[in-house]
């Protein structure tokens, strides 16, 4: 085992992966739709916080389905 390479587990997937391609929905602050206060309340719905830990894949994820929500039902 390499004890140099921290993991960290996804919270959606389990997987695991290396500690520097975490992601956290603070990405989402620098979309322009929807509002930022808007998504963190939308994640706090789901029990995610800003401190989850989440792999790529995941966070795409709830990039596209908050998104989508966002456009059908608040606009
Ligand atoms: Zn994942």
């Amino acid at each position: 085992m390499n004890s140099k390479t921290r993991h960290v587990q996804c919270k959606r997937c389990l997987d695991k992966f290396k500690e520097k391609e975490i992601y956290t929905i603070q990405q989402f602050q620098y979309r322009k739709s929807p509002p930022y206060d808007w998504t963190k309340e939308f994640f706090n719905i789901m029990e995610i916080s800003e401190w989850d830990s989440f792999c790529e894949k995941c966070v795409n994820y709830y990039g596209k389905i908050s998104h989508a929500i966002w456009e059908k039902y608040c606009m």
